[in-house]
């Protein structure tokens, strides 16, 4: 536990992103322990695609760069001081819900908070991130987290997250026939989900065969790769594009079959050329899209500490705060990576 008064309040170690390619492990401030804050010692954070774009360009999609900024929007830790008020008790291992919602806004109060005009998000520029030694967040964006599940793992709850809220956008049934576009973290964390929601049948399809590989180990029925083979399936009921490739979706689109169900959840493109619109108003095929998660944290949890979705398989790969460089160009320069981890 940390006495109020300590330095270590006012201060932490992080990774700042200056630029692209320039990412700097260096002292930054604190913003002061409001009373309905928590201030968390991280354990994990998580590197995602995200992440990989910020250092890469600059930029991730329509969000610049314009300031240095904390990367990580992934992270778990232990409380080690809380403000006068705040709800959550020195010592608790918690992940923290990185998106802060207004909580008022129409949005909030149908509880679609993700779509929350108002929000900020931890890690996206310009607001700092978690991949700090110590934050300071509001007591309402902590989840706690159960013993089974050890805080330098609980970065994963995040992505988790992102997981169940596609299951939920896509209205999964049991029995149907589900195709998943990418077998990345989410795609593989998606097949997961929707095995246990009873999925008939479960097809991933990638061009990287180790993650096909992965997908495979975890149980799904069909793992294909489709730089090689047609994607030869008809009549399927639902689609959860995790890839954030175009081409992907198109095809996808076209192996759906009447009153099918679509939900983008990889980054999407802009704008989308090829988009089979006709044959999706032939057959009454719903697109919908799923940003972020509403309300999937305590769900994410429950799923990791029944031992239905086991997060340390996903982990490739682990780094040093110190080495942050490294682990965000580590998926590309081993595409075997699955999910890699920062110890904080
Ligand atoms: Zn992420
Ligand atoms: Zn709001």
């Amino acid at each position: 536990m940390i006495d109020p008064s300590s330095a270590s309040l006012r201060t932490t170690t992080a990774a700042v992103l200056h630029g692209a390619g320039d990412i700097r492990v260096e002292s930054v401030p604190l913003p002061p322990l409001g009373e309905h804050d928590v201030l968390v010692e991280m354990r994990s954070g998580g590197i995602c695609g995200s992440d990989m774009h910020y250092f890469a360009d600059g930029r991730n999609g329509s969000n610049v760069l314009t300031r240095p900024t904390v990367l990580g929007h992934e992270g778990a830790g232990v409380v080690a001081a809380a403000g006068r008020l705040a709800t959550v008790a020195p010592g608790t291992p918690v992940v923290i819900e990185p998106a802060v919602p207004c909580g008022t806004c129409p949005s909030c109060r149908n509880g679609r908070y993700n779509v929350c005009t108002s929000s900020y998000c931890f890690g996206s520029p310009p607001t700092n991130g978690l991949f700090a030694e110590r934050v300071v967040v509001p007591d309402s964006a902590v989840h706690t987290l159960p013993d089974s599940i050890p805080a330098e793992l609980g970065a994963l709850i995040e992505p988790l997250a992102v997981a169940v809220w596609a299951v939920e956008r896509a209205q999964l049934r049991p029995g149907d026939r589900l195709l998943i576009t990418g077998a990345g973290p989410i795609g593989l964390l998606v097949a997961q989900v929707a095995m246990d929601r009873g999925a008939g049948e479960v097809v991933v399809t990638d061009v990287n065969d180790d993650r096909l590989a992965a997908a495979t180990r975890l149980g799904v029925t069909r793992a294909l790769n489709v730089a090689r083979d047609d994607l030869d399936l008809t009549g399927l009921d639902r689609l959860i594009e995790c890839s954030g490739t175009p081409a992907a979706l198109n095809s996808g689109l076209l192996t759906l079959g009447p009153a099918a169900r679509a939900t983008v959840v990889g980054q999407a493109t802009p704008a989308l050329d090829g988009l089979p619109l006709a044959f999706l108003q032939r057959w009454e095929i719903d697109l919908v899209t799923a940003f972020r998660y509403a309300n999937a944290f305590p769900t994410a949890i429950a799923l990791v500490d029944a031992g239905t979705v086991d997060l340390e398989r996903l982990v490739t790969a682990r780094y040093a705060l110190t080495d942050i460089a490294q682990a965000l160009r580590a998926p590309t320069t081993d595409p075997s990576n699955l999910k890699v981890l920062v110890e904080l």
